[in-house]
């Protein structure tokens, strides 16, 4: 029979592995809310499971998404990842060929070369010694690098790297000595039987000469065996567990399901996903700009996981979304971050009870200015202006009475509290019968598109001035000046408008790139999703992103965000304007004139 004593460690290590992991995603899945456990149940019988199997072994094994924005962290991570895995299906495949049961022990591919030690001959033996050599050779190549991060993080371009848990501690140094004892146990028996091919078998041949390698030999498999059992045991409670728990985040984000306003077991999915990688430390501004420790994504969901969530790592986000934008998993942190806080926001159920909605005027578009555009009254002008150029039959809504649209309460977590605000200005809304809303702060943008959940459409305001130049209802003059363009959070990462503001300031100047824009753009400093830095700090990183913004000497600085012209007003000599009020000023009363508009602009970022 083909057993020894030294595999049992290995396999009530994976038994131990399998009953955390069948327990944990069949609770994850049971706990899903009913309308996610629907969307799971028709995805998983549609091709979004084919897209997913696509996505799982492009992003859970080779790393595409590292790789491309570093290669040699991809490399190493796809070493280890693939790599591994071909290690089992085709020490699988080598292990049932040479088997005479009609299924091979779960152990016989893992201790392969101990079992079947002399030259046994079967289908296509020789084949599989150098494949399984080859795998063995690209897994340790990504060991070394791993070896080589943990010393040495820079060489990988990383300025910070995170700091391990005693569990992470446990897995990572089994995981690191799985595959070099894995080689000393296979060179040694090659040693003794003089098989193995080209790797092993070379070291096998060199041990022999200096190594007493029968003495050696069964104390090297018992090491790896209680290793590999090391590990799998340890995985669940470390960072480690990222590895299953991804497969199934990226099935269930195929199926439709993500982080809403409340924490749901798929969150949890989402925090037991990340790798800590650490590729969102360097992204996060208040670590380049402000040295702040504690608080990116990565530690954030750290302390979620753990339980442990402080108000002033909670509260102490810019919700830029440049880490999860720059996520190799996807995970959706700011999300995670706003459903946290809305776990732990006051009690809502009297607020703005008092507010009563005046029936409107009707018109055909309804324009929402917001607090934030009151602030910066030449905005609100410009954006009338333009409005009655282009002979628009519009309502200004919020022009002399208004309630805020809602989302600094969402951004606070007080998703209840808000919805009253939602329904107040629903009711304004529909009493206009307008079919368009447009509103010129992206902040007030992203609500009413994501969660009013109107029937009508919402725009903001450099989509709709961009149609109307389209439909040459608004006819823009060329000038001479060169446009540095900032694309404010929430327009761009938080609701995917790039190209529009680019066009538009493409047709009435130049507008000349930055190296950090588009989805890679910085934040101003000025959000209100964040209660915790200074005014100090504020400014800090406003000058950081203002240096990168004008150092090219750009005659003005465009922003399309009320909220960011105000926090770059105070400290730029270069002129700064909403897109708004340098479209106002560029309007041509000349009717026979039409636009030019240019193809879609370059994002070098
Ligand atoms: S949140 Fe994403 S980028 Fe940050 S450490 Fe986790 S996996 Fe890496
Ligand atoms: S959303 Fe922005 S500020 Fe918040 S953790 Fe991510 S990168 Fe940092
Ligand atoms: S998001 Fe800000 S600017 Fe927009 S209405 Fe609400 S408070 Fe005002």
């Amino acid at each position: 029979m083909m057993f020894d004593s030294f595999v049992i460690p290995f396999v009530a290590g994976l038994a131990l592995l399998l009953g955390i992991l069948g327990w944990s995603f069949i609770r994850w899945i049971v706990m899903l809310p009913a309308e996610d456990k629907k969307k799971l149940v028709n995805g998983f019988f549609s091709y979004h499971t084919f897209t997913a199997i696509k996505e799982i072994v492009s992003e859970s094994l080779l790393h595409r998404k590292i790789f491309r924005t570093n290669p040699l962290l991809g490399y190493m991570h796809m070493s280890l990842a693939f790599g591994w895995f071909l290690l089992i299906v085709v020490g699988n495949i080598m292990a049932e060929a040479y088997s005479d049961l009609p299924v091979a022990p779960p152990y016989l591919a893992i201790f392969f070369r101990f079992f079947a030690p002399g030259e046994p001959h079967f289908f296509f033996s020789t084949g599989f010694a150098i494949i399984m050599d080859v795998l063995l050779l690209f897994v340790l190549s990504g060991v070394l690098l791993a070896y080589l991060k943990r010393a040495r993080s820079t060489l990988f371009g990383l300025k910070k790297t995170t700091r391990l848990k005693k569990y992470d501690r446990f897995a990572l140094a089994s995981l690191w000595l799985i595959f070099p004892l894995r080689f000393i146990a296979e060179s040694l028996t090659s040693g003794v039987h003089h098989n193995g091919s080209f790797f092993t078998g070379t070291a096998g041949h060199l041990f022999a000469m200096l190594l007493p390698v029968e003495l050696l030999e069964y104390p090297a498999w018992w090491a790896y065996s209680i290793t590999l059992g090391i590990f799998f045991v340890s995985l669940p409670f470390s960072r480690f567990m990222h590895i299953p728990t991804e497969v199934l985040l990226i099935a269930l984000r195929h199926y439709g399901i993500k982080t809403g306003k409340q924490y749901t077991s798929f969150s949890d999915v989402e925090v037991h996903s990340c790798s800590r990688c650490g590729i969102c430390i360097d992204k996060c501004q208040l670590n380049g700009n402000l040295h702040i420790p504690d608080t990116q994504a990565v530690y954030f969901i750290r302390s979620v996981r753990q339980n442990k969530t402080e108000e002033k790592v909670l509260f102490n986000c810019l919700m830029c979304g440049r880490c999860s934008e720059n996520c190799p998993v996807g995970i959706d942190a700011p999300a995670i971050r706003l459903a946290q806080r809305a776990l732990q926001a006051p009690n809502q159920s009297t607020a703005y009870e008092y507010l009563k909605a005046q029936p409107h005027k009707k018109a055909d578009v309804l324009f929402f200015a917001g607090c934030m555009t009151h602030l910066t009254p030449t905005i609100k002008k410009g954006m009338v202006k333009i409005l009655q150029a282009a002979n628009i039959n519009f309502l200004f809504m919020d022009e002399d009475i208004s309630a805020c649209c809602g989302r600094p309460l969402v951004l606070a977590g007080q998703y209840e509290a808000a919805k009253k605000l939602f329904d107040h200005n629903k009711e304004i809304i529909y009493s206009s019968e307008a079919k368009t809303l447009i509103t010129t702060c992206p902040i007030c943008y992203k609500i009413f598109k994501e969660d009013y959940q109107l029937d009508i459409e919402v725009l903001h305001h450099t989509e709709y001035i961009l149609r109307l130049m389209e439909q040459n209802k608004l006819v823009l003059e060329k000038k001479n000046i060169r446009f540095s363009y900032h694309d404010p959070c929430e327009l761009g990462r938080g609701s995917g408008i790039y190209y529009e503001p680019r066009i538009i300031l493409d047709t009435i100047g130049t507008l000349v790139n930055n190296t950090e824009e588009g989805s890679d753009s910085l934040c101003c400093g000025g959000s209100i999703a964040n209660t915790q830095l200074t005014m100090k700090q504020r400014d800090t990183i406003r000058d950081n992103t203002l240096k990168q913004l004008t150092g090219h000497n750009p005659d003005m600085l465009i922003t399309a965000c009320p909220l960011c012209k105000k926090t770059f007003g105070k400290a730029t000599d270069t002129h700064i304007a909403d897109i708004a009020e340098i479209v106002s000023r560029s309007i041509t009363t000349n009717i026979h004139k039409k636009n030019t508009l240019t193809a879609i602009p370059e994002i070098s970022g």
